[in-house]
């Protein structure tokens, strides 16, 4: 293995994103097509060293929230469907079509522009229309007229309308189906008109595990490819692709009454024995985590104190006396051995799994796990 350079990495374990996919696939069932969103870098994974993994396990699309992201993954993979979920500007639309990349719409503006850059190629620029239910964040007002503009998107050349979708908002389970039913509404009418649509989707990770009935024959699931759980059906088991460690890289002893760290916000209330660990808020660690969060060393919660810096942490020893200078603490673990997983993480952060994994930053090296050994290490700021 290269070396790290660095005692804080993240592991991302590929064996587990695979039997999370095969999982989803068995569940969802071989007429439902899975685009396996990858935006936000995988969510803190690497976009493009766990796409394969994703691919080969049952993925269809790639789907990601920005051009660049799209743009990122073609580069690497030349024949994977890739899917922006979100708005590209008019300006930039030219890169999708080159790079058959399937581009979200909602307006006749953009379909038009689509459809002339089709031409200019010699090719189909593909889209999938959004529609709106209800979130009120992107895609066709839910009204006629925008039944009749979407009609007129099928009869433009040089553009294939690949599909139609959109999202729940997850306000609850009447506001939920409420959504449904005009997406259901809206599509009905337009195949009334004559116009099909290879894929419909709404379903996102939670909305695809606890409603089987809405999953069409499309599902963008994020969270769940990398083992997060929001979804209820307890019956569903995943597994947690990410671990977060460190090591320990100074000790000391405070005695009672010293202070430690900005504003001297934690005081030693006894004789105590303080580690210092070397990762921060900028490696992506919740700022807020003070005096609520933890690292393992040696299968024992070592506490969080003092205010959490850039760079480095300190943790309370005082309970752990045999730890030393080298020993492996467990930022993010899976929840056994008293590790915090990111579902722990997340609620003591007061904000969601998927904020915990896609704000760890690429500082932070990422080490790759496949068939239960390394694989490859990901050392983004050495990277051209
Ligand atoms: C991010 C996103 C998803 C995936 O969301 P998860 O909750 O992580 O499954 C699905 N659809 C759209 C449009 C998204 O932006």
């Amino acid at each position: 293995m290269e070396p790290l350079l660095r005692d804080t990495y993240v592991e991302i374990n590929l064996d587990n994103i695979a039997y999370n996919m095969r999982k989803i696939k068995e569940i969802v069932g071989s007429d439902v097509s899975i685009a396996a969103v990858v935006k936000a870098d995988g969510y803190g994974h690497g976009a493009a060293d766990i796409a394969e993994t994703i691919m080969e396990n049952g993925g269809d699309f790639l789907a990601v929230a920005t051009l660049t992201e799209a743009l990122q993954l073609r580069k690497r993979f030349k024949d994977y469907k890739i899917f922006i979920m979100g708005y590209t500007p008019d300006e930039y639309l030219e890169y999708v079509v080159i790079n058959n990349i399937v581009q979200t719409i909602f307006s006749m503006r953009q379909a038009k522009i689509l459809s002339e850059l089709g031409m200019k190629h010699n090719k189909n620029a593909h889209v999938q229309i959004k529609y709106d239910t209800g979130f009120n964040r992107l895609g066709y007002k839910d009204c006629q007229e925008s039944i009749e503009e979407i009609d007129n998107i099928f009869d433009l050349k040089n553009l294939e309308v690949d599909g139609i979708f959109s999202h729940f908002a997850l306000a609850g389970k009447k506001e939920d189906e409420e959504q449904y039913e005009k997406f259901m509404n809206a599509v009905e009418k337009l195949e009334a008109m004559g116009r099909k649509f290879k894929f419909k989707h709404i379903c996102d990770s939670i909305s695809g595990i606890d409603y089987p009935q809405y999953r069409l024959n499309m599902i963008r699931p994020g969270a769940i490819v990398y083992g997060l759980k929001s979804y209820k059906d307890d019956s569903v088991k995943l597994k947690q692709a990410m671990t977060f460690k460190t090591r320990i890289y100074h000790i000391k002893t405070l005695e009672k009454g010293e202070g430690l760290s900005y504003d001297y916000l934690w005081k030693a209330e006894r004789k105590s024995l303080v580690g210092t660990l070397p990762f921060g808020y900028a490696d992506g660690y919740p700022r807020n985590l003070r005096d609520k969060g933890y690292v393992t060393i040696n299968g024992k919660k070592a506490p969080i104190i003092g205010v959490i810096c850039m760079d480095q942490c300190m943790v309370d020893l005082t309970d752990i006396p045999e730890a030393k200078v080298g020993d492996e603490a467990v930022i993010y673990g899976d929840g056994t051995y008293n590790t915090m997983d990111i579902n722990e993480a997340s609620r003591l952060a007061g904000t969601n799994k998927n904020e915990i994994v896609c704000r760890i930053t690429r500082r932070t090296p990422r080490v790759y796990i496949k068939d239960n050994k390394f694989y490859k290490l990901s050392n983004y700021l050495l990277q051209e």
